[in-house]
């Protein structure tokens, strides 16, 4: 598969007409009234009403509604498109829906894999990908102000084409996600243990809220002037406000890069490597431990567990960085460096999905984040509860991202059971595999997010949390018309699409 560069990459072809999709789930859709449309006309240049572009924006790369694609339907559809070119629009579109009451729906590289940017009320999907570009370059400070819409694969070029710097923000679906999604997400880069998390590389933003008032936050490093509002926006997948706006880290350009590979009999022994490697201070951009299911499917390694490192940088801190990973991998068989390789010449595909879909296999991903003394359980259960659904053919894990108190594990499953249990048995997988988790002291998220397929959990997840988070939403957004429907938020417009 191509991606679409600087365009969203459809995640698999409708079966039928795109113009003849229908939606899956049950949710009554909010219908935008002629004076609403005339609204939005007034407030935004480009407004769709076509079926098949009102079809392909409403969809994400969630995997189960990829099965219902096959059916030619959607989860749900939007009722029209807005297409802004710049900050004033989306502003000027979300006060409109505001007075309208009409909901509306953030949508960029609808890369996510949660459901998150799906319009399950119908309404107004606003796409973001028309807003995008590098705003300016602070050389001296090492911060670049960017658009929401940029992608990825876009960005990172422009950066070190013309300006000699990277973000190092490396997310597997570089060239299929945004700036804004990273960030509406809480994503996670594949180098993130060197450049950090994107919750780590953004110092600013600016956002429209639900009434259309912008507001800008951040500014100097650091500063301790009230809770930090950036972070309240990251991470809210669209639901609190839109992003319009970013100020992000930058880093000089790697000057070095060295790269190892390791093997440990148990993936237990493999996880205690990575801890102690960080908590010595080292963060090599890359450390990640496949367990041997993984391991033997992509390097033919057998038994083993394959932990893989690569640090890029000033070469005094690769080097440095580096010893500590040899000192700390002493007692582990060395393996040959072109694993690497052959991890970086497949990091960014992401074809594989679309085949096994079309033959009838149910499969995702769940990562999840623990610390250092849950995750060996968080392992073993979570794995154990994926295989002992009916029909699931394989469970395994990787460690993706680490830190010193804990790290994110990556399950993925798949399964093949008859046609018409194909959603049941992804439910009961997910349910499977999240209640695991929880019971062992997992996060339900590391960087995928929450989004529609995840919103059943958010109670148990956050605990009388949740109604703080519930709070904040009554309180930016009183008229619940951002993203309703998600992280299982409360909505005026109906209950949970996705119970
Ligand atoms: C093959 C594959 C690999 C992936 N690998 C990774 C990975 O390595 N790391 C990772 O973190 N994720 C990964 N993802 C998940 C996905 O790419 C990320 O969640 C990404 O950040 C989503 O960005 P997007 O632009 O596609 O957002 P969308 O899918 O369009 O939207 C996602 C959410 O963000 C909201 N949103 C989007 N833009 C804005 C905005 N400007 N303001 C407010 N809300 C907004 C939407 O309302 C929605 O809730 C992967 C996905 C796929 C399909």
């Amino acid at each position: 598969m191509h991606t679409n560069r600087g365009a969203p990459t459809p995640p698999i072809a409708f079966a039928g007409d795109p113009s003849s999709v229908s939606d899956h789930l049950a949710t009554k859709r909010v219908e935008v009234d002629d004076v609403a449309l005339r609204r939005l006309r007034d407030a935004c240049d480009d407004i769709v009403v076509a079926a098949d572009v009102i079809s392909e924006a409403s969809r994400d790369w969630w995997p189960l509604a990829m099965i219902w694609a096959l059916d030619n339907q959607v989860a749900a559809r939007a009722s029209v498109v807005a297409r802004p070119t710049s900050a004033e629009e989306v502003a000027a579109v979300i006060a409109a829906c505001s007075g309208s009451r009409v909901p509306v729906t953030a949508a960029a590289g609808r890369s996510g894999v949660c459901g998150a940017s799906v319009p399950v009320y119908g309404g107004v999907l606003l796409d973001l990908t028309g807003i995008s570009g590098i705003v300016d370059v602070d050389h001296t400070s090492m911060v670049v102000d960017v658009l929401p819409g940029t992608f990825g694969d876009v960005f990172e070029d422009q950066l070190r084409a013309e300006h000699n710097v990277t973000a190092g923000h490396w997310p597997q679906s570089i060239a299929l996600s945004t700036v804004g999604g990273w960030l509406a997400c809480r994503g996670a880069g594949q180098l993130s243990t060197r450049y950090g998390k994107i919750e780590d590389i953004v110092i600013g933003l600016d956002v429209v809220l639900a009434d259309g008032t912008v507001v800008h936050t951040g500014g100097a490093p650091r500063q301790a002037v009230g809770p930090d509002l950036t972070q309240l926006f990251v991470g809210s997948e669209g639901t609190l406000g839109v992003i319009t706006g970013a100020r992000l880290r930058l880093h000089p350009l790697p000057a070095s890069e060295v790269r190892a590979a390791f093997a440990y009999p148990g993936f237990t022994a493999g996880l205690d490597a990575t801890r102690r490697i960080l908590q010595r201070g080292a963060t090599p951009a890359v450390l990640r431990l496949y367990d041997a299911i993984e391991a033997d499917r992509s390097y033919q390694t057998g038994e083993r567990n394959v932990l893989l490192v690569l640090d890029e940088g000033d070469p005094h801190i690769v080097d440095a960085t580096m010893k500590i990973v040899r000192e700390e991998c002493a007692g582990a068989e060395v393996l040959d460096e072109q694993l690497v390789e052959r991890w970086l010449d497949h990091r960014n595909d992401v074809s594989a999905l679309e085949s096994l879909v079309q033959r009838g296999f149910v499969v995702d991903t769940m990562e999840v984040a623990g610390t250092w003394s849950t995750l060996p359980v968080i392992y073993e259960r979570a794995t154990e509860a994926l295989r002992a659904v009916p029909h699931t053919m394989v469970a395994s894990a990787h460690q993706s991202h680490s830190y010193t108190d804990g790290a994110c594990l990556y399950f993925t499953f798949a399964g093949r059971p008859p046609e018409d249990e194909r959603e049941s048995y992804y439910r009961a997988a997910w349910d499977a595999g999240q209640r695991a988790v929880l019971a062992a002291g997992g996060a339900l998220s590391h960087h995928h997010g929450v989004g529609l397929n995840r919103a059943r959990f958010m109670r148990d997840a956050l605990g009388n949390g949740f109604d703080v988070l519930a709070a904040v939403k009554r309180a930016l957004d009183p008229h619940g018309i951002l993203n309703p429907g998600k992280l299982g938020l409360p909505s005026p417009f109906g209950d949970l699409p996705w119970p």
